[in-house]
């Protein structure tokens, strides 16, 4: 399970979902499931997001508007 925020300028410790984003990224291929998640804390999410780009590579982008306050999920499958 995820930790800390994913940008590497922040770190905060993930103790309690109150705030932010949490994604899962499950990875089906052959005979092996990956599941791996990654979390935005509420100040990360309000400047970036979760960029999903290729099959398997998630990275942070900035983002134009800012985003909700309230915690909330999305859980994304990639097939490897
Ligand atoms: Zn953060």
């Amino acid at each position: 399970m995820v930790s800390e925020c994913m940008n590497p300028d922040c770190r905060q410790k993930l103790h309690y979902l109150r705030s932010g984003r949490v994604v899962r990224v499950v990875h089906c291929g052959g005979e092996q499931t990956i599941v791996e998640h990654f979390w935005l804390c509420g100040a990360c999410l309000q400047r970036f997001d979760f960029r999903f780009a290729g099959q398997d590579h998630v990275s942070l982008m900035r983002r134009r508007l800012p985003a909700p306050v309230e915690a909330h999920a999305l859980t994304l499958t990639l097939v490897a």
